[in-house]
């Protein structure tokens, strides 16, 4: 989509810290990081939010996760534990509209989140 941030970030047009990219999916650093590590993990295709996954989009989802252990293992937080997110809607506080999950790590986190 062409106004939409992070298919720019995916089609290269728009700078980020890209950590791990394949051919489903890339990972870059938070701009406004939240924890030592925070990651973000996209789909390369556009797809809204998480009321728009459907059952054809099994494969990138899984990879999301898949990249998502990978990653906590790479940044060293697999054993002390992360927080895999994924907002949805004016109540979660999502602002950008093409799916995303973060990868939180590298300090003590509380529950339930605010
Ligand atoms: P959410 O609030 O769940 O929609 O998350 C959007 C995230 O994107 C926020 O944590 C922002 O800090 C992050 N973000 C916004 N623009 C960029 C960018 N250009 N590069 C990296 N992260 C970004
Ligand atoms: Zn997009």
């Amino acid at each position: 989509m062409s106004d939409c941030l992070f298919c720019g970030i995916v089609e290269g047009t728009i700078k980020a810290n890209i950590v791990y990219q394949n051919d489903l999916v890339v990972a870059f650093n938070d701009i406004g990081r939240k924890a030592p590590v925070h990651v973000l993990i996209i789909p390369r295709k556009h797809i809204v939010g998480v009321l728009d996954v459907t059952l054809d989009d099994g494969a990138v989802i899984a990879e999301i996760f898949q990249v998502a252990a990978r990653l906590a293992r790479e940044f060293g937080i697999a054993d002390s534990g992360f927080r895999v997110v994924v907002n949805s809607g004016p109540d979660s506080g999502q602002s950008v509209f093409h799916l995303h999950c973060h990868l939180l790590g590298g300090r003590q986190m509380s529950w339930p989140p605010g």
